[in-house]
Parts: C-alpha cells; sequence; structure tokens
C-alpha cells in the first residue's frame, strides 16, 4: 500500500533511502522507518511515527551507516500507527519490510509463538520475519528461505528482507503489491515505484506476480512463482527526473490542476485523425473487438468511478449501447449479470487498485468479451492483465486528490464512447464535430484556469461552514459527486452531491444559510430544469454558488454567487467544469490550513481492498 525503498552497494545508502522515501511521500502514510547493515554485520533501525522528515531529522541526530539498507512508510491496516509498529520488523538476523495484508497472520503468529518466537509489533508483517527466520534453520540461503515462506503467506505483499549476518544481498518477494527493481553500476535498488529511485537510476525491471528475486551489487536473480530462473525485461524509464518536484507551486494539487491542459494534450497526441478517432489508441484488436461490443460494464473506485459514471452518459447518449457502471469493492463480492457481448472496463489511476484488480480477474472467468483498462502507469498490473489499454498519459500525479488523472481519463472516455459508437451509429457528421470539439478542449482549459483568483475569493466564505451540498443534472451529476469528494478529501468538510431532482425527496429539509450550494450549470438541454431546482433552494434560504455558462444567464444577487465558465460543447462540459471545483476546494483547504497534497487518512494508490 505505502512506500518501499532498498539498496545493495558499496557507499552509505541512508540518504538514499530517505530520499526515496520523500519521493514516496505522496502515496499518503503514517510512519516511516529505516534499517541499514553494515559489512561487519552492525545493524542499525530507525523509525519514527508520522513524516518521513521526522525520520531524516532523527537520521541526522544519530548518525546511521551502511551499505545495505531497506526503508518504508507505512499505511497501517494491521495495529495503530505508533513507532513500534512502523517497519522495517526484526526477528534475530532477520529485517523486513512490507506493502500490503498478510491475511492468514492469525494462524501464522499463533504457530510461530508455539514455537517461541516473540511478538513485538501488532502488525501482519510481522509473522514474515519470524517466519522466514524459521524457514532459514532448514534453508540453505535467504532466498531459499523467502521462496518457502512465502508459499505460506495469503494476502497481498510486496516486501524486501535482509539478513544482517549477510549483507551483501537482499531478497525481494511480489504478489500483489507492485516492486520495481533499479539496475545501478555495481549497486542495485528495489522500490515500490520507480519515482523512488530516479536520482540513482533510470534502469528498471518490472516484477511480475509470484516472483521472488535476490539483489546482490553485481547481479538480480528474478524466480517465477514456480521457482524457475527467469528473465525478465530491463525498461529504460523516460519519467521526467523532476516529476517530484513542486516547481514555482506551492503543492502538488495546484501543480497538478494547473497541468491539466498539458496532460490532455498528450492523452490526445497522436489519436485523433482529422475526423475519428484511431482504433489503434486502445492497442491491437480494438477495432476487432468495438465491432462486437453491445455492453460496457465499468468498474472503478473513488474518483475513477466518478469518471465512469460520466462515460455511461455519454455510451448511452452516444455510443449507441447500454453501459452500468459500479463500484469495484461491491461488483466483485456480488454474483452479475453478464450482458451478451459486454466489454469490461476498469478506470484506476494507478493500474494497481485492489479492488479494481480483483474485479478485472473475475471478470475473466465471467465470460466477457473482453477487457480494456483506462490508467496512467504504464506496465502496473491492471495495464497487464486487461486485454487492452488506454494510457492517459497525465504524467505521474503525486497529490493524493485525484485531479489531471481524472480529467484524462474523461478524455480516453470521451474517445471510447466515439470508437464504440462508429459501430453503434455515431454519425460522421458526429464524429467530427466531437473530434474538433476534443481538439479545442486544452485551449478551453487554459480559459477556465483564469477563473482561479475569482474562485479563491469566494472560498473565504466557505472556511467557517461544517457543510456543503453539490448539484448537477445529468453528465453533471458525476461531476457535482467529484466536487463534493474533493471538498471533502482536502479541506475535511463534509460535502454531499445529489442529482437536483432529488432534491425534493429528502435534502430540501437540510437547506439554512450555512450550507452553501454549489451548482454546475452549463448551457444544455437541461438547464431549464436545472433553474427550477435552483429556485426551489433560493425559496427556502439557501445560500449558492453557480458555474455556470454565461449563456445561462444567472444573475448574482445577494443570495447567489455566480462564476461564469467558457461557453463548450456539450461533452466537454463534464471536463471543463471539474476544473473550478477542483480549484474551489483547493483554496478552502488552503485557508483551512489542511495538508493539501496528503490529506489525513487516505493513500494515494490504493492497494489493499
Ligand atoms: N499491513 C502492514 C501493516 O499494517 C503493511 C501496511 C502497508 O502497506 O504500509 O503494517
Amino acid at each position: 500500500m505505502c512506500g518501499i525503498v532498498g539498496a545493495v552497494a558499496q557507499r552509505d545508502v541512508v540518504d538514499i533511502l530517505v530520499e526515496g522515501l520523500r519521493r514516496l511521500e505522496y502515496r499518503g502514510y503514517d510512519s516511516a522507518g529505516v534499517a541499514v547493515v553494515t559489512e561487519s554485520g552492525e545493524l542499525t533501525r530507525l523509525r519514527r511515527l508520522g513524516k518521513v522528515k521526522e525520520l531524516a531529522d532523527a537520521v541526522a541526530e544519530k548518525p546511521v551507516t551502511g551499505g545495505t539498507g531497506i526503508a518504508h512508510t507505512r499505511w497501517a491496516t494491521h495495529g495503530e500507527p505508533s513507532e513500534r509498529n512502523a517497519h522495517p520488523h526484526v526477528s534475530s538476523n532477520i529485517t523486513v519490510v512490507h506493502n500490503g495484508i498478510i491475511e492468514n497472520h492469525s494462524p501464522l503468529r499463533e504457530a510461530l509463538k508455539a514455537k517461541g518466537y516473540v511478538f513485538t509489533s501488532d502488525t501482519d508483517t510481522e509473522v514474515i520475519a519470524h517466519l522466514v527466520e524459521e524457514e532459514l534453520k532448514t534453508a540453505g540461503s535467504l532466498l531459499a528461505a523467502v521462496q518457502k515462506a512465502v508459499k505460506q503467506l495469503h494476502g497481498a505483499y510486496g516486501t524486501v528482507l535482509l539478513d544482517k549476518t549477510d549483507s551483501s544481498r537482499v531478497v525481494v518477494a511480489r504478489s500483489g503489491s507492485p516492486l520495481v527493481i533499479g539496475l545501478g553500476i555495481g549497486e542495485n535498488f528495489i522500490a515500490s515505484d520507480q519515482l523512488a529511485l530516479l536520482p540513482v537510476t533510470r534502469r528498471f525491471i518490472f516484477l511480475e506476480e509470484g516472483d521472488v528475486a535476490e539483489i546482490t551489487r553485481h547481479s538480480v536473480a528474478v524466480f517465477d512463482k514456480d521457482g524457475n530462473a527467469v528473465e525478465r525485461e530491463v525498461h529504460e524509464s523516460n519519467v521526467s527526473y523532476d516529476a517530484g518536484d513542486k516547481g514555482q507551486y506551492r503543492h502538488f494539487m495546484l501543480k497538478e490542476i494547473y497541468e491539466q491542459p498539458h496532460a490532455i494534450n498528450n492523452t490526445l497526441e497522436g489519436r485523433l485523425s482529422s475526423d475519428s478517432v484511431l482504433d489503434e489508441t486502445f492497442g491491437n484488436g480494438a477495432a476487432e473487438l468495438f465491432k462486437q461490443v453491445k455492453h460496457v460494464q465499468i468498474v472503478a473506485c473513488g474518483t475513477s468511478y466518478h469518471s465512469g459514471m460520466v462515460a455511461r452518459y455519454w455510451l448511452e447518449s452516444l455510443g449507441g449501447i447500454s453501459c452500468n457502471v459500479e463500484i469495484a469493492s461491491e461488483f466483485r463480492y456480488r454474483k452479475s449479470f453478464v450482458q451478451p457481448n459486454s466489454l469490461l472496463v476498469s478506470i484506476s489511476q494507478s493500474g494497481e487498485t485492489a479492488d479494481t484488480l480483483a474485479a478485472l480477474r473475475l471478470a475473466k472467468e465471467a465470460g466477457y468479451l473482453g477487457s480494456l483498462t483506462i490508467c496512467n502507469v504504464a506496465g502496473s498490473s491492471l495495464v497487464r492483465e486487461s486485454d487492452l489499454a488506454f494510457m492517459t498519459r497525465a504524467g505521474a500525479e503525486i497529490g493524493v486528490a485525484s485531479t489531471k488523472a481524472f480529467t484524462t481519463q474523461l478524455v480516453g472516455l470521451a474517445m471510447l464512447t466515439m470508437a464504440i459508437g462508429k459501430y453503434n451509429g455515431l454519425t460522421g457528421a458526429q464524429q467530427r464535430e466531437l473530434t474538433d470539439a476534443l481538439k479545442s478542449l486544452p485551449a478551453k482549459l487554459e480559459q477556465t484556469l483564469t477563473l482561479a483568483p475569482q474562485i479563491e475569493a469566494l472560498a473565504e466564505e466557505f472556511a467557517d461552514k461544517h457543510h456543503a451540498l453539490f448539484l448537477g443534472r445529468g453528465d453533471q451529476y458525476p461531476i457535482a459527486m467529484e466536487g463534493a469528494l474533493k471538498l471533502k478529501e482536502i479541506s475535511y468538510i463534509h460535502a454531499e452531491a445529489y442529482a437536483a431532482g432529488e432534491l425534493k425527496h429528502g435534502p430540501l429539509a437540510l437547506i439554512d444559510a450555512d450550507m452553501p450550494i454549489i451548482v454546475v450549470a452549463p448551457n444544455n438541454d437541461l438547464l431549464e430544469k436545472l433553474k427550477s431546482n435552483v429556485e426551489e433552494v433560493r425559496a427556502r434560504g439557501g445560500i449558492l454558488y453557480v458555474f455556470a455558462d454565461a449563456d445561462a444567464k444567472f444573475q448574482s444577487d445577494a443570495t447567489m454567487r455566480v462564476i461564469n465558465v467558457p461557453h463548450v460543447a456539450d461533452i466537454l462540459a463534464p471536463i471543463v467544469y471539474t476544473l473550478p471545483l477542483q480549484l474551489l476546494s483547493y483554496y478552502v483547504a488552503i485557508i483551512k490550513g489542511t495538508d493539501v497534497d496528503q490529506p489525513r487518512n487516505l493513500a494515494k494508490s490504493v492497494t489493499v481492498e
């Protein structure tokens, strides 16, 4: 779930490890730790509750050195966030860091206790350390001990182990939680995300499910789940070196909001002809598959789920086929009916979202025509395991609250609508119109971002509020939901979204002057209906903030503040209206002084269910 960094080198690796953890801070975590071992077998471990900065200060105070080491940022699943539960965990000679969950930790713990092992933490992770120590008694090497131990583990893990009696190597294992080996010259590295290792290398091996690997300064030996030695391809990374830097911006989230026009340019690049979407955009064989598709089942979580909800409106109104959207954690645990000729579409920024991945794996057995993922991370599990993949090309997204990943997903889903629609009645003229609209999107977004000062001023009025209501209709309803989620995530203000037509079925009872109501109102065929809903709120003393098309003719007055958003084609409206809501939550969070990039209790890439 959280961050792992490890190194086997001749030089002192403590700074590399701590810098690596810093680069993974965006994932969200509650504690951090590092352990290094010297050639003479001296192990030093330091752990701190709180930020990597606390750990860095502790390292500075009590200089620690070692050429082999492992480090971790923890997002607690078993046992409270505390120093004693922070990783690395130790069992005599063995030290371990672990991302994920060991589901059978309880019986393993009991069995190990019966053998005399003493547990010093409440984590599921500690069983790995003792289990490997136990296996090492009979196995000839750390590698063999880890291979035997992982066979007994149920659940998800990315784990790195070292034996202090042999500082020449670390052993790593991956199942359900990503690990990448970084190749250096006379030194090698391991991390849960390549971003952590960009200061030391650009050459990476992405481990596959079930892989166990032994890493020394001069060698990397990878074994698959059956213990066979395997060669894994070496990738040269082109992720930009400063993807982890904020540049001129105060927060990653603000940087990523402003990156959206550029990111969407990248999403569109090379994928549109003068009048349609190129099928190859979705991978080899996409056209053959799309010709047969008669239904789309979307699975996703959180913000990605909201992009899927928008896609349902598009696929049914323009794509000419039926579509269901479901939260992955619900979908995976119920028996669902598979429509004939159905395409499974998964959406995830990281491509490692545990519930979405599980849903895809289940769907593979269930008789879908095929699977497509809309994803931001190349080489991620969803990309590797889906038949087709659309890379959103948003670039690294560091802020925990998703922004550019969401809008680039929407662009991908608009293109999917066009690609499927052309086999289901979307005319050439309509395709041309949508193609032109998409091409105009980056400029429209630039224009929308100029609203920032107005929105910043508006944010003042929210800072002392405890609740907020977001309203939209049609494909703006999911945008209202996304706006409410953003406000919750980073400003901790309780926010709900309603389809505006639902107001009189309950939520109107909540309306008073302390409940700001945010409305997204493009000039579309639902505008008049929405205006009636707005009047219902005004009549009951509600204070409204309306993001509206200038042509929609809303007027600011004592109970209504109107911010005019550029006029755009219908298909672009959900994307364009997202930006003011992102900015609003950002500026409210700034006034409230919350931790914008790493909101409390949240993690970036949710690799546990
Ligand atoms: N399940 C482990 C724990 O609670 C690892 C959590 C993580 O992935 O950070 O310590």
